[in-house]
This record gives structure tokens, sequence and C-alpha cells, in this order.
């Protein structure tokens, strides 16, 4: 056998099984079609930890509270920044206010602690800024911040760390049963492995049995707004929808907000800014720093193991929840792979992610410090996010390094900045082409066909 395991897919339900089967005495390989792993991971830097309160599935709440309370402590072990800032639902009519009643009831009886009722006085004390009338809110203490590229990628640097075979740039065309486990086909090789954990949604393979996954889906307009922007929030705010429309708004992990609109047909620039608008009060829009649009899903998120007597599990659906039910499902899928292959624990297995140097953040002295050690640290390249020609070298070369700009952009924060790359784009390609040793027609920006120069300009070819 080739492996003891193939996991098809690197977003960040892939690389957190990576991750968690990575601690044992197992051979793995991790197949992914893109460039890049995480590549479809929410493209935002913040991703809601949601705490079930608000799942109207009983069994997407367990998965999301089962994953809440798992984050502080993953978290802190692979080095990815996550805040507990807490969340208000809000009732805005009597007819919300019979509705976030029942939501109340639905967690109680779920056994979700540290929620609250709460009348509009208290939710003016905690938020001061909000534009609406507040008839009640349910409060919780649970919800939380994290960014979820930043995990998957933590995740999956840490599992190529500890063994994890990595196979970018090759996509998954079939699954054969054979014999004794699986034949895996490729658009460039055949494998053969004892388990097979696919996590590459929607993909129909010719093992697969179950069919068509029903997406229900609405859309999400949102704003990423500047961090100067006065009147943010300090928590995760949610409307009912009473007017017709979800609001939220969510804090950023890196101190800017988000403000987004969810509604069944897709709004435009203006009609989200005039909804959003009614939340948090009239937006200069020179303090937006990009507007995204995004299907928001939520299906039911099954972990499939009707063919594991044979080796097969499968993680079906797309849910908005995702990002927060990883950790339960990764560790649910980890604990049934291991009671149907023999390993153990794996005694030198590494539980950390290598050193990174963020510029932005340090004091003056810990940049001569590290300027001192290597001068491209000296070099800031991005003045917008003033990241430096250290850090990008340091996201091409680490493990599993950036190999497109928006890796790079997704490893360091460049380009995310006001100018969004005018100034610093080119320098990034440039540095990306000289570490990989290619030509810089050959770099790309995110996928294949990203290209970011077609070819060289005729009449110079002589130069
Ligand atoms: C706008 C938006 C906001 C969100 N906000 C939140 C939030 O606030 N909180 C939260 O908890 N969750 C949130 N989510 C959900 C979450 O980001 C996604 O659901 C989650 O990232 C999906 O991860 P995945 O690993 O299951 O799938 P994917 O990220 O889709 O990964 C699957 C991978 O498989 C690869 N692949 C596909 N086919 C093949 C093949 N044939 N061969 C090889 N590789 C293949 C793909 O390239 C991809 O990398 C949000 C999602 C979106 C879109």
């Amino acid at each position: 056998m080739d492996y003891d395991v193939l996991i098809l897919g690197g977003g960040i339900i892939g690389c957190a099984v990576a991750y968690e089967l990575s601690k044992y005495s197992l051979n793995i390989a991790l197949i992914e079609k893109d460039y890049d792993i995480a590549d479809d991971v929410a493209l935002v830097n913040s991703s809601i930890v949601y705490d079930g309160v608000e799942c109207e599935d009983t069994l997407m709440a367990k998965l999301e509270m089962m994953g809440n309370e798992m984050f502080e402590e993953i978290s802190r072990k692979i080095d990815v920044p996550f805040k507990r800032c807490g969340s208000l639902m809000i009732a805005e009519s009597k007819d919300d206010e019979d509705k976030l009643q029942k939501i109340y009831e639905r967690s109680v009886k779920r056994g979700i602690k540290n929620i609250h009722l709460l009348d509009s006085k208290q939710v003016y004390e905690l938020e001061p800024n909000l534009n609406i009338s507040v008839s009640k809110a349910l409060y919780s203490e649970n919800t939380g911040i994290v960014c979820p590229y930043d995990l998957a990628i933590a995740y999956g640097e840490i599992a190529f760390d500890n063994g994890v075979k990595f196979r970018l740039e090759e996509e998954v065309i079939d699954i054969q049963k054979i014999t004794k486990g699986f034949r895996v086909i490729t658009n460039k090789n055949k494998f053969t492995c004892k388990m097979v954990i696919n996590t590459t949604p929607g993909q129909n393979y010719s093992i697969d049995t179950s069919e068509k996954v029903y997406k229900e889906k609405s859309n999400l307009s949102y704003f990423l707004l500047e961090k100067d922007y006065k009147g943010n929030f300090n928590n995760i705010l949610f409307t009912l929808g009473g007017l017709k429309r979800k609001i939220f708004t969510v804090p950023t992990v890196q101190g800017n907000m988000m403000v987004a609109v969810n509604t069944k047909n897709v709004l435009g620039y203006s009609e989200t800014l005039k909804k959003a608008s009614e939340l948090i009060g009239n937006i200069d829009e020179n303090k937006i720093n990009a507007f995204y649009q995004w299907p928001f899903y939520k299906d039911t998120i099954i972990i499939d193991e009707s063919l594991v007597d044979k080796g097969y599990i499968k993680v079906v659906g797309k849910h908005y929840g995702q990002v927060t039910m990883t950790p339960s499902i990764a560790k649910m899928v980890c604990e049934t792979i291991l009671s149907n292959i023999n390993c153990v624990l794996k005694k030198d297995f590494i539980d950390k992610r290598r050193e990174f140097y963020r510029f932005r953040d340090l004091s003056n002295k810990e940049r001569n410090k590290i300027i001192k050690m290597d001068k491209r640290y000296g070099n800031i390249v991005c003045l917008c996010q003033k990241v430096t020609e250290g850090e990008i070298v340091d996201a091409i070369r680490r493990p599993l390094g950036a190999r497109t700009v928006e890796g790079i952009k997704r490893r360091t924060g460049v380009t995310l900045g006001n100018c969004k790359g005018a100034e610093c784009f080119s320098k990034i390609a440039t540095i990306l082409a000289r570490e990989t040793d290619k030509k810089l027609t050959d770099i790309v920006k995110d996928s294949k066909n990203s290209k970011i120069i077609s070819g060289r300009i005729k009449e110079f070819d002589d130069l």
C-alpha cells in the first residue's frame, strides 16, 4: 500500500483531519487540486465561532457547541488568535421577542450555558452605538472570532511538520474499491491506501452511493470597514430579520469591523449600504475597505460512515458554521479512523507551529533585534499593512509555503490595506518569482487561470 490514509481536499476540514491523524504512527497523504491549502475557506479574515444558539438543526448545534468548547485550547496550541467577544441576538418587534424567547428556551434545553435575556436598557449599555430600536436581546458570552484561513494553514503546517505528505496541484478523478483498501486515481498518479477520508464537497466518485447534496442557500453581502471607522461594536450583533432582512456585524481579529446583510436575493452595493445603515447608522463610504458577496449555505453536515467498515468516510455538505465545527468534526473522524486501523500515538509529535514574526505587532526593540538577524525584516514591502520582505520570504519558505500572491496575502496580510496592493503587488510577485525560481510571467494571483502577466511585450523580446 502507498499510504495508510489518504485525505482528499485541503480545505479547513481536510487540514484539521490531517493534523489530528498526524499524532499517530500512520503514513498519510492529503491531495488538493489547488496550488495552496485553504483556498476555498471563507476569504474574509474573521469567522464567527458560533455556540449552537442560532442553529435550528439540533445536530449542527451540537457540532457547533462541541467545536466552540475546543477553540480556546486548540487556538492556543497552534498559535492562532481567537477572541471570545460575545454576541447579541437582537429583537426589534413583538414577533422577534417571541422568536427570541423560543431560541432562549431551545438553547437552555440544549444545555448551552452563559446566555442571558437582556432588556433594551441593558443592550444599549453594552452597545451605545446601536442605531435600531431594540426591544430585547439574547446575550451570549460564548461566541467568538477566529481567522479561518490562518486556522486552516496552522493545522496544515503542523501536519506537514509531523510527516503528512501534501500533494498539491493534484486532482482526484476517481476512487475505486480494491481487495484490501482503495485505489485513488488523480490526474497525475494512482495511489493505493487502506482508508480514504473524502472532504471534497459535491464530488462524487465510483465508490459513492449517496447522491445530490441539497444546498440550502441564501446570499451574504458585506462590507469590511476601516480600522478607524467611528462606531464599532464590541460584540457580534445579529438581527432576527423582523424587518425582512438579517443583518449582522462582526468585530474582526485585526481590529476592524464587518457588517453583513443576509438575504434570499443577491443585493447590489447600494442596497447593501442602505440595509447595513439600518443597524449601524449612516456609513461613510470612504471608510469601506472592501465589499464582498458570497453564498451562505445551511446544509446539514453529514459525516457519512456508511462505508467505514470498508475504510471510507465522507464529509458531506456546506454550512455557515463549518469553521466552528472543524475541531469537533476532525476529532470525530479521527476517532473513527483509529478504531478501524492499527496505530499508536507518536512519541515525537510536535504540537506547535513554527515561529514567525509580525513586524507590525512588534515593539521597536523587537524590530531592531530581528532586523539585525535578517536585514530583509528592515525592508517594508506593503506600507499599508507594514509587512516586510522578511515576512514574505518566510511565508514562501516555511512548511507548505505560499506559491501564489493570494497565499502570501493570507499568510502575512499584504494587500489588505487601503491601497489594495496598488503600491506593493508587483513587488510581492517579483519576490515570489525570485524565491521560487520562476519567471514573473509564470506567477499567478490565485488559481491556475490567474496569471498576473500574460507575456512580455513583443518589441522588447530582443533586449
Ligand atoms: C462567506 C462565508 C462566510 C463564512 N463564515 C463562517 C463563519 O463566520 N463561521 C463559521 O464557522 N464558518 C463560516 N463559513 C464556513 C466555512 O468557511 C466553510 O464552510 C469551510 O471553510 C468549508 O471547509 P471544507 O474544508 O469543508 O471545504 P472547502 O474549503 O471547500 O475544501 C475542500 C477542498 O477540496 C478541494 N477539492 C475539491 N475537489 C477536489 C478534487 N477533485 N481533488 C482534489 N481536491 C479537491 C478544493 O480545492 C478545496 O480546497 C463561511 C463560509 C463562507 C463562504
